[in-house]
């Protein structure tokens, strides 16, 4: 786009949150870019700023106001445009301008594709737009300018039907919509086309995906037929929804190699009393239905969860519950909030609001009781073979980190090493949160098979 002193206008895009919000971020990196606009290095030196935002919890959003002060000046002078996408702003609205009222655009994380014609609004002279309406058409992602060179994430489904009392969720990304499997497979065989060995699919909740298209794909068979697809080394996929999870799913990881062997399965909490109040839709012995059938698998599948503590009404016993589930369960890996309240959200109705002090003294005691399981887990890991992709490096001290099919980082020392290859490593010691392995010579075996484990 061309201004009228002839230069071509610059965008710097900040992401907050989840990698929903990553994805979207690439996908309007990409729409930007399409609309003639280059990318600047920094914030500082961008025309078009973007903030694209989280609203989980009220800290991320006292975090994007800290953010959009530094451009206060600038925006003011008309030197910039400051643009605020998003959770945040599909959940706040139009008190964004209340709160920052030099910010020009705020448009939710469902209209993000309106954004090229919010911005000729901006130019012909409105002095703020915004875009808060659910487009049902998110999905074409023709535009998408990845930052991964050789992991790809991919949306199947958008949105949420599930009603969790604390959740802002449902509110700002809308109801559950699916791609066709046709466009998700035309997409996925693009990406290997263009070099990508790892696709990761997204959605709030993948399981819950619907074909809309005559064929009916379910989520299982659509996870095979990714995998079937020739050239892809891993194809990983996140979140699950506990209610929707189904041994099927489990088939299709025994059955395709190129299926991490990985599921994240957030629970919330251990206590029935506190899932009925959080209205998750299932009970503790039903989610442990659902670990036993991850268990019963061939291959070790790896489990990571979400937690909640200090939702409204835990007490000490829901709360020592919690902790016994994570003895039974035993996680390899736990993300774990202390209760925020957010608006519009039915939480907010509840009694019994736990002090702030006690949800952090319970936060401390959930994450040590983890991390000790995940030590004892990860040391029984020593010794073991693993295949990793190649993911970061620390060229002068000669390190590199990789990540297995199931999920575990692994550091190692090597001369040289390709960012995105694949390569041999033995366990060689373990930490709560990664190992630390020996790189072995490139067998052929594992040129050969992709996500070859003899790990576990
Ligand atoms: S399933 Fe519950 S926690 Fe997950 S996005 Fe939907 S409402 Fe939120």
């Amino acid at each position: 786009m061309d201004t009228c002193d002839n230069r071509t206008r610059t965008f710097y895009i900040e992401t907050f949150g989840c990698q929903m919000n990553v994805h979207d971020s690439e996908k309007v990196a990409g729409l930007l870019l399409a609309q003639g606009y280059d990318a600047a290095a920094s914030s500082e030196e961008a025309d078009l700023v973007v903030l694209n935002t989280c609203a989980i919890r009220d800290k991320a959003e006292q975090k994007v106001f800290s953010r959009l002060g530094h451009f206060k000046a600038d925006a003011l002078a008309g030197k910039k445009t400051v643009a605020v996408l998003g959770c945040m702003a599909q959940l706040e609205g139009e008190k964004i301008f209340a709160q920052a009222p030099y910010v020009h655009l705020v448009a939710g994380s469902a209209s993000y594709r309106k954004l090229p014609s919010l911005l000729v609004q901006l130019e012909t002279g409105n002095q703020r737009v915004t875009g808060l309406e659910y487009d049902d058409q998110a999905f074409e992602t023709e535009f998408t300018r990845r930052n991964n060179p050789f992991r790809a994430y991919l949306t199947i489904i958008e949105g949420c039907d599930k009603a969790c009392a604390y959740c802002v969720v449902p509110f700002t990304r809308g109801p559950e919509r699916s791609r066709t499997n046709a466009s998700i497979l035309a997409e996925a065989r693009r990406l290997v086309a263009e070099g990508y060995t790892e696709i990761q699919l997204l959605g709030q909740n993948v399981n819950s995906y619907r074909d809309p298209s005559p064929h009916r794909m379910s989520f299982a068979e659509l996870l095979a037929a990714v995998a079937e697809i020739p050239g892809l080394r891993r194809v990983r996929f996140t979140t699950s929804h506990p209610r929707d999870f189904t041994r099927e799913i489990v088939d299709a990881i025994d059955s395709h190699p190129t299926l991490c062997n990985h599921v994240h399965l957030p629970v919330q909490s251990g206590s029935n009393q506190v899932l009925a109040r959080m209205a998750r839709e299932y009970t503790r012995e039903e989610y442990l239905e659902k670990i036993a059938l991850i268990r019963s698998a061939r291959r070790a599948i790896s489990l990571t969860t979400d937690i909640i503590v200090g939702f409204p009404g835990e007490t000490e016993a829901d709360f020592e519950e919690t902790l016994t589930l994570l003895d039974t369960t035993q996680y390899d890996g736990m993300f774990s909030f202390t209760y925020s309240p957010r608006p519009n959200t039915p939480a907010l109705r509840l009694d019994d609001q736990v002090p702030e002090e006690e949800k952090r003294r319970r936060i401390i005691a959930l994450q040590a009781w983890q991390r000790e399981i995940q030590l004892a887990r990860n040391q029984k890991l020593v010794g073991k073979q693993f295949e990793l992709l190649v993911e970061g490096e620390n060229r002068k001290r000669g390190q590199y980190t990789g990540r297995t099919t199931n999920n575990r980082v692994v550091n190692f020392a090597s001369a040289e090493e390709k960012l995105g290859s694949y390569v041999p490593i033995r366990v060689t010691g373990a930490g709560p949160h990664s190992l630390v392995g020996e790189r072995l010579a490139m067998s052929v075996a594992s040129q050969r098979s992709p996500g070859t484990e003899r790990g576990e």
